[in-house]
């Protein structure tokens, strides 16, 4: 099974694919998450991304398809994978269909998450991550059990620095004009579902995927 959830900042992706990948025992490919581990290692891709990420701009095509296509050889996407905040322009999605073509691989569905913007603004602005594990918490919709603090694994809780208000406009900007295309280029493909997440319980709406996605099996 490969499919893309695709949708604005803040529209949940990363928590739904949390979910996800173990209903589907696949792994999730997101490239905000390697690239923000690229810039904690300070590793030579980290110091191209980071002034892009601060600033709440794309980083550049090249530097993430590079990514992509050496992250789908490994082994443990055999059966598949999920893309989360990938592809993010028309450009990208070229490249994807071209690789995965190339390595005889089909993309399944891509699922559109819809959220209204001033539920996306508080979501955004109230996540918390973990430093040590990754978890996702919300201080409004998903708060940990002690503020600050990991309920997963006792790790320290931090605010993303592209999550303050200034570059989070930014951000919505960059998707209206750059990432929303993709709707309808993945609509012209026939494989773009559709799926209403402004409310309901993180629960209801991984259903609602699964049950898109297993009708398209
Ligand atoms: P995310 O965690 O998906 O919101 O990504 C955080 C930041 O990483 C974005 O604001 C971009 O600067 C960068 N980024 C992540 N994925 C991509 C992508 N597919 N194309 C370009 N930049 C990306």
């Amino acid at each position: 099974m490969i499919f893309i959830l695709l949708g604005p900042p803040g529209a949940g992706k990363g928590t739904y694919s949390q979910k996800l990948i173990k209903k589907f025992n696949i792994p999730q490919i997101s490239t905000g998450d390697i690239l923000r581990e690229a810039v904690k290692g300070k590793t030579e891709l980290g110091m191209k991304a980071k002034d892009y990420m601060d600033k709440g701009l794309l980083v550049p095509d090249d530097v993430i398809i590079g990514i992509v296509e050496d992250r789908i050889k490994e082994p443990d996407c055999k059966n598949g994978f999920l893309l989360d905040g990938f592809p993010r322009t028309v450009e990208q999605a070229d490249a994807l269909e071209y690789i995965l073509n190339k390595n005889k691989l089909k993309l399944e569905a891509v699922i559109n998450i819809n959220v209204k913007n001033e539920i996306l603004f508080k979501r955004l602005t109230g996540r918390r991550l973990c430093k040590k594990c990754g978890a996702n918490f919300n201080i409004y919709t998903l708060p940990s059990q002690k503020e600050g603090i990991c309920d997963r694994c006792g790790g320290e809780l931090y605010q993303r620095d592209d999550d303050k208000p200034e570059t989070i406009e930014k951000r919505l900007l960059v998707y209206t004009k750059q990432t929303a295309p993709l709707i309808e280029y993945y609509n012209k493909r026939n494989i773009l579902k559709e799926i209403e997440a402004s409310e309901g319980t993180i629960d209801d709406i991984v259903k609602k995927i699964e049950d898109i996605l297993s009708g398209v099996n």
